[in-house]
């Protein structure tokens, strides 16, 4: 077992250490089934306790990997037998919900899902949502600045959080619990911490903003004929609902055909079409937000922009609507399978996967490449499986994914990270200066290299 892990044991106890059996039965992450390799796993109870064992763990230059909820997709809580995990699972208390201030004060092991219905019960609402919230934590939220749904409206992480505790890596704690909204006495270090995946500091406690509930809710489905439609219904919908806005999700007609195959889920329009829609406005005064969006669904109609709408009646029908969307899984039966995250222009998408879309083919003949996307925010999904059951394509993104992105100032991760699978494409995103000064930050807060390292560069 080795001498450190001992002594960790006899400090902190079985309940906090664990080691064997406990590793062998968990998952790496949602993506990969094949149990996690590490040398034992720390899960404290506390940020005081947290603090000790970072201490100990930097004392004796051990490395350290960071896990929340393990639904990362950019294989950033990847561990080998060397490592030690920091799992949050036990530290997932909501403290407190300030009404008045209209905050929230949570552990950051508390899955997103809990924290939303938390809020939810008191008349509040949190508007961070995503496709794995009922597994993600808030903690890993922060560490991603996790985007999702919402994005087009409220922001990402980063826009919600007013207050953060942050473990560094010799083990001080660093309190940094902000209620405020404004609050410009000195650097706010929060940012720092928000979206450095996990390579700067643990993340232990969170004050989040809220918004009140909104009363009402309005979606539709849209099948369109063409790219540029969606780009005027994006336009449109903005003009027409204003600020209710909250939500317009893309999907490629292969994304949805493949989805909802036979077998898989049920499709709740006629499949076929080249692109769907799926949009949502929410706001306080349900006659007027309903007679607005309605109007808007009937421009849209009657002009031809769409070519067909499913408006859900219920909440049934409104799940039956977004699980065509976030639920992907009948594509992932598709191995290998690369998923990329990228941000661009959304007057160049059109173009952009379709160059990406021609290359790949003429690479695999027989490939499948799924694209749906977050389009409001300039942000596309593409997951591509070659069909050819080798890793090659991961070796090709340069040239087929990436190099064409480089050309329009496009991003290489929109909202999932860097982590270890991106870093080789950093440097398509951010200059030589921002890279060096990130390794400067990294130097300066994590001199031993413990935490994550390897992890975005
Ligand atoms: C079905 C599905 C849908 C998804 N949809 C979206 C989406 O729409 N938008 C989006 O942005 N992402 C999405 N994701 C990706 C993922 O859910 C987010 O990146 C999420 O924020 C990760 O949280 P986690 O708790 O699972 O973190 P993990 O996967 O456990 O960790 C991710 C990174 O954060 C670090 N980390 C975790 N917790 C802490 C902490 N407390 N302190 C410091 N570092 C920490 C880890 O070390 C790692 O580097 C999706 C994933 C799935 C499976």
């Amino acid at each position: 077992m080795g001498e450190f892990l001992e002594k960790l044991i006899s400090d902190f106890g079985n309940k906090t250490i664990t080691t064997g059996d406990v590793l062998a039965n968990k998952a790496s992450s949602y993506w990969d089934p094949t149990p996690i390799f590490a040398k034992g796993m720390a899960r404290p109870s506390s940020t005081e306790e947290l603090s000790q064992i970072v201490k100990c763990c930097n004392e004796q230059g051990q490395i350290i990997v960071t896990h929340g909820g393990l639904t990362g997709c950019a294989q950033a809580a990847n561990s080998t037998k060397d490592h030690l995990i920091i799992s949050l699972e036990r530290m997932n208390a909501i403290e407190e919900i300030d009404e008045i201030g209209g905050t929230i004060t949570v552990q950051a092991g508390a899955i997103l899902e809990n924290v939303q219905k938390a809020v939810a019960e008191k008349g509040f609402y949190f508007p961070l949502d995503l496709g794995a919230r009922g597994s993600c934590t808030v903690g890993g939220n922060a560490a991603t600045n996790a985007g999702g749904i919402n994005v087009i409206r409220y922001g990402m992480m980063r826009n919600h959080i007013l207050g953060l505790e942050v473990v560094t890596a010799d083990g001080t704690i660093l309190s940094s619990m902000n209620r405020m909204l404004k609050n410009n006495a000195g650097y706010d270090l929060k940012q720092l911490f928000i979206g450095s995946e996990g390579t700067l500091g643990i993340v232990t406690r969170l004050v989040i903003k809220l918004e009140t509930a909104s009363k009402s809710t309005q979606t539709a489905l849209c099948a369109l004929d063409n790219f540029g439609s969606v780009i005027n219904l994006l336009q449109h919908m903005k003009k027409k609902t204003g600020p209710r806005l909250t939500a317009f999700e893309v999907m490629w007609g292969t994304y949805f055909d493949a989805v909802t195959e036979e077998g898989f889920h049920k499709s709740p329009m006629n499949r076929g079409y080249p692109y769907y829609v799926i949009t949502e406005c929410s706001g306080s005064n349900p006659e007027t937000d309903d007679a607005i969006f309605m109007s808007a669904m009937e421009d849209a109609l009657e002009t031809n922009l769409i070519r067909d709408a499913v408006i859900p009646k219920s909440e049934a029908e409104r799940n039956s609507v977004w699980i065509v969307r976030e639920g992907f899984e009948p594509v992932l039966t598709n191995k290998p399978l690369f998923l990329y995250d990228v941000s661009l222009p959304i007057k160049d998408m059109e173009s952009y996967i379709d160059q990406v879309h021609k290359s790949l083919q003429e690479t695999w003949p027989e490939m499948v490449c799924y694209v749906i996307g977050h389009i409001g925010d300039g942000n596309l999904h593409l997951m591509v499986c070659p069909r050819e059951g080798d890793d090659s394509l991961h070796d090709l993104s340069d040239q087929l994914v990436y190099g064409p992105l480089k050309e329009i100032k496009g991003s290489v991760s929109a909202e999932h990270g860097i982590g270890h699978e991106k870093k080789k494409w950093l440097s398509h995103s951010r200059s030589a200066e921002e890279i060096e000064l990130m390794k400067l930050l990294k130097r300066t807060l994590d001199p031993n290299n413990i935490l994550n390292p390897g992890v975005i560069f």
